[in-house]
């Protein structure tokens, strides 16, 4: 064949794609969706908590699904805050077992796109989009590295009336659209690089306290990133640990420092070294995060085009947010590439409907809450130097008071604070924390 046809192709199998194609096939849309990993899931990598309102959008019997595609309920969430003397840890038990669940995404995309196929979805795996096809100011198609013959050796045409992005983080196609200038900048993304860790047998749940119907999901926050802004986090999975840090590019590349020194720095830290005792390396990865927030926002459509989910930059990282804003934005997408299909018209005009879909869901609407807090961050880098140490210090004081008289107890506290930040310095942080969102 000389070129394909199809009223919507898909570019990537991550969960924005596969949501996106879902909804489509469930309505009888003629959708390809191409994916350059072998399957869905092979080429990608997260910490990762899924949320079981998100996916229950596209799988309404999740989580009761015969080969679960998910780890273990997240029973106990929290903070760990490392000091350079030990660590102190907030925890909540969640009454509602069945809300995020601990996943790795060869296993969790791979049951997405065959819960697609089930559903009618084309997929083309080990197929790379190269390219996109605009013809007068419209994008048509796409080009992918395939031949199309095995006389015709040219790459391979596939056209369609609309192309969903759903590229992830490196959105060159997006880029190729016309809907960004240049791909995300140093300072908006965030480097994660992580570890699957595989603990002797019995360990994992002996040391995190755990039975089969229950996991653990904590963020690492202070020494565990070497002082640089960015936190770390720690999942336990059926039988193995999700281990990683992130940090924010730019600052990575000042520091002179390699992400595999923080990651063996942080699994130095004796509560880590103690906890991870033993444990056998069974992956390594490294992947971009774009947390930017509103900044990093494409134009979200354009003649015949959409783009979804990591590509426009959607994730929250202080709430976890990034598969169920990808999963969202995709049947966003294909709510309005229905809407197109049935009136027959591709142009911008009509695809407009999907931003305005986007500005009334939450997703936007944090994105515009935490348009500064990156920044704030950055700029503010005692929150992952000071205050983590600053924390353990009180509460080192204060559960050793027994025999001493606690008001001397009380003083020490604030001559600790006045030393490390200052009461005028802890006051301003708290302030400018609270513009953040007022
Ligand atoms: C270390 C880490 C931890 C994270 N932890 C969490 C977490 O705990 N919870 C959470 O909700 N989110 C988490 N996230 C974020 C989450 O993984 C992303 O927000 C989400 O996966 C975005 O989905 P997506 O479909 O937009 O993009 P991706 O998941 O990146 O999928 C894009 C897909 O497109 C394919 N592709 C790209 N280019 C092409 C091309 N040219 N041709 C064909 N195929 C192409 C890729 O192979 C890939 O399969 C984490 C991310 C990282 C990196």
């Amino acid at each position: 064949m000389e070129s394909y046809s199809f009223d919507v192709v898909i570019v990537g199998g991550g969960p924005a794609g596969l949501a996106c194609g879902i909804k489509l096939a469930e309505k009888g849309v003629n959708t390809l969706l191409i994916e350059r990993g072998r399957f869905c899931g092979s080429k990608n990598l997260f910490g990762g908590v899924v949320y079981t309102s998100s996916i229950k959008e596209i799988v309404p019997e999740f989580p009761e699904v015969s080969q679960s595609p998910v780890e273990r309920p997240v029973t106990e969430e929290g903070y760990i805050f490392f000091s350079t003397k030990g660590v102190v840890k907030f925890f909540h038990t969640k009454s509602d077992s069945q809300e995020a669940f601990t996943a790795l995404r060869a296993r969790f995309d791979a049951f997405l796109s065959e819960y697609a196929l089930k559903k009618g979805l084309l997929i083309a795996p080990k197929t790379k989009v190269v390219d996109i096809i605009l013809e007068n100011f419209k994008v048509s198609g796409v080009i992918v590295d395939r031949p199309r013959s095995f006389k015709d050796l040219r790459p391979a045409e596939v056209k369609a009336k609309i192309v969903i992005l759903a590229e992830g983080v490196n959105r060159l196609l997006t880029e190729k659209a016309g809907l960004v200038k240049g791909p995300f900048k140093p300072e908006e993304v965030v480097l994660a690089i992580k570890e699957v860790l595989q603990l002797p047998k019995g360990e994992l749940e002996k040391r995190f306290g755990l039975n089969e119907k229950k996991g653990l999901a904590a963020e690492l926050i202070g020494e565990i990133t070497s002082g640089l802004p960015g936190t770390g986090f720690l999942y336990t999975n059926t039988n193995t640990l999700s281990f990683g840090i992130g940090i924010f590019l730019n600052t990575l590349v000042n520091s002179n420092l390699k992400p595999y020194e923080i990651l063996e720095r942080a699994k130095a830290h004796p509560y880590l070294h103690e906890l991870l005792d033993g444990a056998e390396i069974l992956e390594y990865g490294a992947h971009l995060i774009p947390e930017w927030g509103l900044q990093g926002l494409p134009k979200l459509y354009g003649n015949g085009v959409m783009v979804v989910g990591d590509a426009a930059g959607l994730v929250n990282p202080l709430f976890r947010e990034g598969t169920n804003l990808a999963i969202y934005s995709g049947i966003m997408a294909a709510e309005t590439a229905l809407e197109a299909l049935e009136k027959g018209d591709f142009s911008e005009k009509t695809l407009k409907s999907y931003e305005e879909r986007f500005k009334e869901s939450y997703i936007y609407k944090d994105l515009l809450l935490f348009k500064n807090l990156k920044k704030f961050l950055l700029n503010n880098r005692q929150i992952f130097e000071t205050y983590p140490n600053l924390i353990y210090e009180i509460f080192s004081l204060y559960f050793s008071a027994q025999g001493q008289y606690k008001k001397e107890v009380v003083r020490e506290i604030i001559r600790t604070i006045k030393r490390k930040r200052g009461l005028f310095g802890v006051l301003k942080d708290i302030i400018n924390l609270g513009r953040l969102f007022w």
